[in-house]
């Protein structure tokens, strides 16, 4: 493995990453995969706990979805996408169609989540300038909020680590405190609060709604942020408050979507639609880059035009719609919908988070075990009572990553919360294997 961690070493470029740190911990070169396992090249087995950026929703590969890639790649593997289309993509939105939240109808491809943020962005703009809203051109977003790393949707997102440095290249856009359950400023604990803290959104709106075109939240769950959870009330709210004033509701599922918050999507918890909802990672199970931003009647009416009226969204991407993404995609929800994934997700979901309780729940450094879905985040404090956060510079989550590593899970920390976000189909033995080592690595690196 050495040789090739070498080479690796002399060429790649590693994504969010200090290539320095590779020093002390070269990159894992990775064989192959099975199910929540990947293997590296010396036969090392990994639990791969993070989905391998939440993205691996049915396992390592997957043998119906290895078939219908396989099927579609002797038929057709590409094809420009304006003024042609194809099958499976066709299918794919007709599925897609039964599942997603009421309203949304249309469906724009692209080949990741960030060019899925900026799609949605450039459409609600477009669609006020089209509807005589001229004035409204800016953008709301929560702080701590993720949506990629192109400029557009790094304006919308707030988590410094990501954007500080380019603040000069950003756009101008309003960022709303965001909720925080945990450290709640009211008091409040998420399960039967009123949202309080929903005020900060009333007054932002208040002072900016006019000049507002979207809002783009990631729906229950503040991924990048630490899995960050809040209810499902403050989007019921929030989608009364952006009819008030005319501002398009964003919903970012592109790491909440096809089940990782227990339902199909996360605003479906909410019982409410968005205008625009942008969906990507578990798509394709992980399997191939692709995206879609989907939008309703009401927001693709306003483009549907004459040709010379100059409405049209002039948007592409090269890979739009790409066929082997679709029969990725299309697999995809065949399994959902006929293996009762979500079901079992929902059992085990139960079950990982009793398991993580019993385990780490009394740990003197741990503040708190936050989790819907199979989704759980282990906040570790300095202070249980005061919430004290580990100063980021010792980088407590990283040294737990590496002491996990070793034993053969992969953890990869967001500061210091430490995650679960496994494939939907994690079995109860594996739920078992996987926190009995973040376990041991806790202990390892802070003693109980
Ligand atoms: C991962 C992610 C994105 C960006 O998707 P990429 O494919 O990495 O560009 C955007 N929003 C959320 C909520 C994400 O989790």
């Amino acid at each position: 493995m050495r040789e090739l961690q070498d080479k690796d070493l002399k060429y790649i470029w590693h994504p969010c990453s200090q290539m320095k740190d590779y020093e002390e911990l070269a990159p894992i070169i990775i064989d192959r995969g099975r199910g929540v396992y990947l293997y590296d090249k010396n036969g090392k087995e990994y639990i791969d706990i993070v989905s391998s950026w939440w993205c691996n929703l049915l396992g390592h590969c997957n043998p119906k979805i290895n078939e219908s890639i396989k099927n579609q790649l002797d038929n057709l593997e590409h094809v420009i996408f304006a003024n042609f289309s194809h099958e499976p993509a066709i299918e794919l939105c007709e599925q897609l169609s039964k599942i997603i939240p009421q309203g949304l109808t249309k469906f724009n491809f692209s080949d990741n989540g960030s060019a899925a943020v900026e799609c949605a962005l450039k459409i609600a703009f477009q669609y006020q300038y089209q509807t005589g809203n001229t004035k409204k051109t800016r953008f709301m977003c929560f702080t701590d909020g993720y949506h990629g790393e192109t400029i557009g949707a790094l304006s919308v997102g707030s988590m410094d680590l990501y954007a500080k440095i380019y603040k000069p290249m950003l756009m101008d856009t309003i960022h709303i405190q965001a909720p925080d359950c945990y450290r709640c400023p009211y008091d409040k604990c998420r399960d039967n609060c009123s949202c309080e803290c929903f005020e900060y959104a009333e007054k932002a709106f208040e002072q900016y709604g006019a000049q507002t075109c979207g809002m783009i939240v990631e729906p229950l769950v503040q991924g990048s942020a630490g899995m960050r959870i809040y209810p499902p009330l403050y989007l019921k709210k929030l989608r009364r408050l952006c009819d008030e004033y005319g501002v398009l509701l964003i919903a970012d599922e592109i790491a909440t979507g096809f089940g990782r918050t227990g339902k199909m999507f996360a605003f479906d918890h909410a019982e409410v639609s968005p205008d625009i909802m942008c969906v990507s990672k578990g798509l394709t199970g992980g399997y191939m880059p692709m995206a879609i931003t989907i939008t309703t009647d009401e927001v693709y009416n306003a483009f549907y035009a004459d040709y010379n009226e100059g409405k049209a969204f002039m948007h592409s991407h090269t890979y739009s719609g790409n066929p082997l993404g679709c029969s990725a995609a299309l697999a995809v929800q065949k399994i959902l919908r006929e293996d009762d994934v979500l079901k079992k997700a929902a059992d085990n979901a139960v079950y990982l988070h009793n398991v993580l309780m019993s385990a780490l729940g009394e740990h003197k450094n741990v503040g708190e075990i936050r989790h819907i879905g199979l989704i759980n985040a282990i906040e570790l404090v300095i202070d249980r009572e005061d919430k004290i956060g580990f100063d980021s510079k010792l980088r407590i989550g990283y040294e737990i990553y590496k002491k996990a590593l070793n034993r053969g899970l992969i953890l990869r920390p967001l500061g210091n919360v430490l995650y679960f976000n496994p494939p939907l189909i994690i079995e109860k033995h594996e739920i078992d294997k996987a926190v009995d080592i973040c376990r041991s690595a806790v202990n390892d690196i802070l003693k109980a």
